[in-house]
């Protein structure tokens, strides 16, 4: 199989709440178990970024439809590689809220506490991601 990874950021729309929030999760949960489609989702108050992992066709596919999803805008690949393992395999889709992203570690990625992941090489985002899922691994299904 040929695993592929894909990280993008966006930002939220304004009518993006938190009951979009649980449907964007249940969808994803139920589709991507489906898809063999494996990752994380970050939300902030002003952006998304997201990690989408499996076979190449059905990440790319299922990127397209995200990019046109109305509930956010600014859809940024930041980074697309091919991968030997996945790095959010226990996930179907592993959600973090930047509530819990400590400062010490915003500030390891970012020149401020304030992340911003439109500012950030695609290899910072992807290593924030894997910080993130290491520090809160367990407890990674929560809204
Ligand atoms: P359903 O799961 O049947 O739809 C569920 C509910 O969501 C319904 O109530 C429906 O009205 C509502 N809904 C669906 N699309 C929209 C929309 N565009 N605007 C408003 N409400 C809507 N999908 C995945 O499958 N996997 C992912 O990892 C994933 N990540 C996402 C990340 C972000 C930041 C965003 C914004 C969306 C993401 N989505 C993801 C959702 C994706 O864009 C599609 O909405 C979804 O894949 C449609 O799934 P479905 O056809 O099974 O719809």
């Amino acid at each position: 199989m040929d695993l592929v990874q894909l990280i993008y950021v966006s930002r939220l729309s304004p009518e993006c709440d938190a009951e979009s929030l649980k449907k964007i999760l249940d969808s994803s949960r139920k589709n991507n178990r489906k898809l063999g489609i494996t990752g994380i989702l970050c939300r902030d108050k002003r952006f998304f970024l997201q990690c989408l992992e499996g076979a190449r066709e059905p990440v790319n596919k299922l990127y397209a439809t995200i990019m046109a999803d109305e509930r956010h805008k600014d859809v940024i690949i930041l980074k697309y590689q091919e991968l030997v393992r996945r790095e959010f395999g226990a996930w179907s889709m592993a959600f973090v809220s930047s509530k819990k992203v400590d400062k010490i570690l915003a500030l390891q990625y970012s020149s401020t506490t304030k992340l911003d992941p439109y500012s950030m090489p695609g290899q910072a985002a992807h290593d924030f991601l894997v910080d993130v899922a290491r520090t809160w691994q367990g407890n990674l299904e929560e809204v």
